[in-house]
């Protein structure tokens, strides 16, 4: 199986810190052989965080649509968003659940008014305490929210470098994302930030399938044309050597990749 021909984690321009349009993302997917590409552009409510109220949905859409009839032999493009803060959000998240999105993604970014990845937090917390700490605003995310995938589930680990190994905490959350019916990602950013781990490790997604979980997602977390599937080869031997299901979304579906 070929898992470079997907990618269900991609930003563009429509988010503030993509650096290429959804047209030049298009080509250079179609130019490596991908077949289906998720754009998953951010959207956030904090109201301190760059990308604030910056995603024009309709203009979006109507991109995908456009595009989807440009390149649509070829490439079939899903619309998707990452969605910050879901326990925080719950009646905008609802609106999304409402709109035609294929995928919506749900990620805790910020511990508080911090960023997961500013240094300030070290300066008030111990490595362990962020972690719990992002760990518990994760908990309450998969479990009271309508999600599709959770994204790069141990994301503290892309700034600190560290497994966090408080097994009962991780199997709550793992349990909830099972009984949720939503899907775990794994997501390669941290392998080009120089982490030797995907996120989330290999030893989550063990107990994930222990707890008879199946299903993933793959993201680059692109936001440049050169990140598409990036390391995809290392994730798909996790995949086998783990018998996971990859797949993608399309209208709120897994579709299993075969
Ligand atoms: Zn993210
Ligand atoms: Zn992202």
């Amino acid at each position: 199986m070929n898992l470079n021909i997907m990618d269900s984690h991609v930003h563009t321009t429509f988010s503030h810190d993509g650096e290429n349009e959804m047209e030049e993302m298009c080509n250079k997917a179609i130019n490596i052989g991908m077949e289906y590409i998720t754009f998953t552009e951010h959207v956030d409510f904090i109201p301190i965080d760059d990308a604030y109220d910056y995603l024009k949905i309709d203009e979006y859409f109507n991109n995908i649509q456009r595009l989807n009839n440009k390149f649509g032999d070829n490439l079939e493009i899903f619309a998707g968003v990452e969605f910050s803060e879901p326990h925080l959000y719950t009646e905008q998240l609802k609106k999304y659940n409402n709109l035609d999105f294929d995928l919506i993604m749900g990620s805790i970014h910020y511990i508080g008014d911090n960023f997961v990845g500013n240094d300030g937090l070290l300066n008030e917390y111990s490595i362990d305490e962020i972690f719990l700490k992002y760990y518990n605003l994760l908990f309450k995310t998969v479990k009271n929210n309508n999600i599709d995938v959770v994204a790069h589930m141990d994301f503290p680990k892309r700034y600190l470098n560290y497994e966090y190994k408080n097994y009962k905490l991780i199997d709550k959350i793992l349990k909830e994302i099972i009984k949720n019916d939503i899907v775990l990602e794994i997501n390669s950013s941290s392998l080009r930030k120089g982490i030797s781990t995907p996120m989330p490790s290999q030893w989550i997604l063990e107990r994930y399938i222990q707890y008879g979980g199946k299903r993933v997602t793959l993201g680059s977390d692109s936001h440049s044309i050169n990140e598409l599937t990036n390391d995809f080869d290392m994730i798909y031997q996790l995949i086998e050597k783990l018998n996971l299901v990859p797949g993608y979304f399309k209208k709120g579906k897994f579709i299993k990749l075969e």
